[in-house]
């Protein structure tokens, strides 16, 4: 084990959150979780095997400067997930970019003022390396979203910001702890809690018809307990450094809805006409200024291109293998009935 003291979550109650937390206190350390309500409201997380010993839930928003002092004070490890991630939103400065950007500067600020803080691991993602993916680029560490903005992906745009300002911070006050960054892919799994985070909730559109049709889209994948695991390897691996890209393969709509019917979902309202050649990616550009604006911003910036990029720097330097996305993908559909957030198979 690499610390006694508590490692600090923020955002306990988030989806890849409750996993980093099972994974820690399954490995035997102390947890400090950071939630909104009150810690009765969060029966997933008391409930799970060590919780009752080592799982400590405080109060915290991370728009209230000073909320965190009190949270990280004795720790050597804090893990920052705590982020809106949401697509769709009625103000993106209020409801993505200020939660995304002060909430870092406050918990930053909370880990150099608490003297004890040795490492902050930091949940980015893809979204602050890229938000259009170009077919003949293969995105590394090195890269960075610089399209981003208010009204173009402004979650990718808060993200971006959010993970600017803990480097930049590190720079500012001469490394005064080490910052090592997670930049997942979509995270999909199963759920430790009910509620159905947004990346599960695009798998659930998929089977239940939201979608017209097969579009030329990709997206890399990765299991929610390998995102946990990367976590936890991020603060046991001394040498670790810099950004990790945490991703399996990527797949194409196309792929991934012949992964679930062959998979026995074949009885979901799985999208069915091809629309993924030159007609049907123009047709589906014109049809998304009818769906939501941001929805349709990310299908515009998205259709028709491959995303690719390396993942050999996390599996290299953290050890980190993955689960294969058919297995991660059977099992977040299966938990997703479990749930109730889709209906039973009908086979
Ligand atoms: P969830 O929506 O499940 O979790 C988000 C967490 O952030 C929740 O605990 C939420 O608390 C908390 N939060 C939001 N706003 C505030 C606030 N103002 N003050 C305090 N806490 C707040 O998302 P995920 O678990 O999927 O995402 C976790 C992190 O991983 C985020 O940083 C996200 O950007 C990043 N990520 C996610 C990916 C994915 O595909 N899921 C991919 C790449 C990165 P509450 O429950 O109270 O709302």
């Amino acid at each position: 084990m690499k610390t006694n003291k508590p490692v600090c979550v923020t955002g306990a109650s988030g989806f890849i959150a409750a996993h980093i937390i099972r994974e820690l206190l399954e490995r035997g350390y102390n947890v400090r979780g950071t939630v909104r309500k009150s810690p009765e409201n969060y029966p997933f997380l008391l409930g799970l095997p060590g919780a009752k010993e080592r799982l400590e839930l405080v109060k915290a928003d991370l728009l209230d400067a000073g909320a965190y002092d009190r949270v990280v004070e004795g720790c050597d490890y804090v893990m920052h997930t705590a982020s809106p991630y949401k697509i769709n939103v009625k103000n993106p400065q209020i409801d993505l970019v200020d939660p995304a950007v002060t909430g870092t500067e406050n918990v930053l600020e909370s880990c150099l003022k608490s003297g004890s803080v040795k490492r902050l691991i930091f949940t980015s993602s893809i979204a602050a390396i890229t938000d259009e993916p170009e077919s003949t680029k293969v995105f590394t560490e090195k890269d960075w979203n610089i399209m981003s903005s208010l009204d173009r992906n402004p979650y990718h745009y808060s993200k971006t910001l959010a993970e600017r300002e803990a480097w930049d911070f590190i720079m500012r006050k001469r490394q005064a702890f080490d910052l090592v960054v997670i930049n997942p892919v979509l995270v999909i799994g199963p759920s430790l809690s009910p509620s159905l985070n947004t990346s599960n909730g695009m798998i659930r559109d998929i089977m239940s018809g939201v979608y017209p049709g097969i579009m030329d889209l990709n997206w890399g994948f990765v299991d929610v307990r390998d995102v946990a695991k990367a976590h936890i390897l991020a603060m046991e691996t001394d040498t670790a450094s810099g950004r990790y890209i945490c991703a399996d393969k990527t797949m194409h709509m196309r792929e991934l809805v012949t992964l679930l019917k062959s998979s026995g979902f074949d009885t979901y309202a799985l999208p069915k006409v091809d629309l993924s050649g030159i007609t049907g990616s123009l047709l589906m550009k014109a049809l998304s200024f009818t769906q939501p604006k941001n929805t349709g911003m990310y299908i515009r910036t998205n259709i028709g291109r491959t995303l690719r990029y390396d993942n050999a720097k996390i599996m290299r330097e953290l050890g980190l293998s993955f689960m294969t996305v058919r297995e991660s993908m059977i099992d977040t559909v299966n938990d997703m009935v479990k749930w109730g957030h889709l209906p039973a198979s009908k086979h």
